[in-house]
């Protein structure tokens, strides 16, 4: 019997998660948080709470399943991305709340690092665009804010983490200052090309080398976390998408899947090959096991499951997101396209200005033919951004493997694979994020090779398209008429 924890450090909740060797969940502990909005624009979460309900979570799930520490084989991490910790190495304490990957607070030195024309080697370097999202421009806001905290770095007494860095930090109580090619990619200072931390971008941003974790590939023995004289190894980590991608057994290239939550997250596997996007995506590192780096390109939909809270609370036209399926399919007609764009558009159009709107209103529109374009819009969205990924990659979609609270709904998940064209995969274990970080721990220890992992992996149902391409295509050419007719919108004339 070999056991695998896998500690899921998401944005509002801190969770463990035991699994059999056979993959199966045995077990599951969560506890929210508190977040801090300390201005407006500003998300702040307390690094010492992450820890204590990490820490609280991971000794309920041995108490309540019943294993001793001895059991677990190893155990794998995933966490919420770019969310940035900074302490003191001699005193392991915190000199600033951990910085949200929401928090806005960078976005003017954001723009300033654009004016200065440093785009574009932020972009050939990192796969990323500049933006408060990432790492880098939060260290420089706590080094130049926090009091005494740019002498301390330059002393080099400063450790710079995203929350995976954090964990094991906590976990091997101060020993190692570690983390994996995915989330040192969310930063904005690891050149994913050379696979190293960049000094000119350190530069760029004025953070000392000396705060930066040791970056290793996501399968890798980090160090043991000592836990009442047991040491148990942690022998995988990886940023929250790229777990799922992992999870989701995707490991070849051409190999995607998609989160369907309250926004999207679509990931592609690129395998080796680092292409930097024409199409707006962001490249990033996936999960490398060995020597061997992998790649993928990354889009996100800011709008997907919310545009269901949306007809829920403000439209009031149903009183469950489940019970969309069932008015959606009440209606035969595909002519109401409604592009929920109402925080402007992501990748691939990147229109700040752009807002929702509704088109093909006639006399007999009713809340049922809104309910359905709602939930063809985040099919719609997901066309968009696997085209781009096509576009960039050279490599066409095999299937989409699929995830996150939104797939329960059987029309929406038949209605992305007429879309697409392409079949859609969804598993009985729609855990992929944590299932990745066990998948990757096990992996480092030997319970399971990649070959294994696939067979794992089960289909709870394929959807296969069932739609003519004359059909899809037609459909899709008035979305993409629709989405235009949006652009700019709100932009004052
Ligand atoms: P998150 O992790 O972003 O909170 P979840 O994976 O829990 O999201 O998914 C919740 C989102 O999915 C909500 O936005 C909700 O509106 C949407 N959703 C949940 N169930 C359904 C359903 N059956 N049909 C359509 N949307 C759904």
């Amino acid at each position: 019997m070999a056991y695998i924890v896998a500690l899921d450090q998401g944005t509002t909740s801190s969770r463990a998660i035991l699994f059999n060797e056979k993959g199966s969940i045995l077990g599951i502990q969560q506890k929210e948080f508190p977040q801090y909005f300390p201005h407006s624009g500003w998300v702040e979460h307390d690094p010492q709470e992450i820890w204590n309900t990490q820490f609280e979570v991971f000794k309920a799930l041995l108490k309540v399943s019943e294993i001793s520490p001895e059991d677990i084989t190893a155990i794998g991490i995933t966490n919420q991305r770019e969310t940035t910790v900074v302490w003191d190495r001699r005193t392991g304490e915190p000199v600033y709340k951990a910085i949200v990957w929401q928090d806005k607070r960078t976005s003017d030195y954001c723009e300033q690092l654009k004016s200065d024309g440093h785009e574009a080697i932020i972009r050939s370097k990192t796969g990323l665009v500049i933006d408060s999202y990432f790492s880098g421009t939060k260290i420089h806001w706590m080094l130049e804010n926090v009091k005494g905290a740019r002498e301390l770095a330059e002393a080099g007494h400063l450790c710079f983490g995203t929350i995976d860095t954090w964990l094991v930090w906590r976990l091997t109580k101060g020993e190692v200052h570690a983390t994996d090619y995915t989330n040192a990619s969310r930063t904005m200072m690891y050149n994913i090309v050379e696979n190293r931390w960049d000094e000119e971008l350190l530069k760029m941003l004025n953070v000392p080398a000396s705060m930066l974790p040791e970056a290793h590939p996501s399968s890798y023995h980090f160090g043991d976390f000592d836990y009442e004289g047991v040491k148990i190894p942690i022998m995988g980590i990886a940023g929250d998408q790229q777990a799922a991608l992992f999870g989701q057994a995707c490991f070849e290239p051409g190999d995607a899947k998609n989160t369907y939550g309250t926004g999207c997250f679509m990931l592609m596997n690129t395998g080796n090959q680092c292409e930097i996007s024409k199409s707006g995506l962001l490249t990033t590192m996936a999960c490398s096991v060995g020597d061997e780096l992998t790649y993928a390109l990354e889009g996100s939909i800011f709008i997907a499951g919310a545009a269901i809270q949306w007809l829920r609370d403000a439209l009031r036209v149903i009183d469950d997101a489940s019970d969309s399926e069932y008015f959606a399919t009440q209606v035969d007609t595909n002519d109401v396209y409604l592009v929920p764009a109402f925080a402007g558009l992501g990748a691939p159009y990147w229109d700040q200005y752009s807002r929702g709107a509704i088109f093909g209103l006639t006399r007999d529109t009713g809340k049922n033919h809104i309910i359905k374009a709602a939930l063809q819009s985040i099919a719609y969205q997901t066309r968009d951004v696997k085209s781009a990924m096509e576009q960039d990659s050279g490599i066409a979609l095999n299937t989409l493997m699929v995830d996150g609270g939104a797939t329960a709904n059987d029309y929406l998940m038949q209605f992305q694979s007429d879309i697409l064209g392409t079949e859609v995969d969804r598993p009985e274990i729609t855990e992929s994020t944590a299932l990745g970080a066990a998948y990757l721990a096990g992996l480092t220890a030997g319970v399971w090779t990649l070959e294994e992992i696939k067979k794992v992996r089960k289909t709870e149902r394929k959807f296969t398209p069932n739609i003519s391409k004359s059909e899809r295509d037609k459909l899709y050419k008035n979305w993409q008429k629709a989405v235009e007719r949006t652009f700019n919108w709100s932009k004052e004339e």
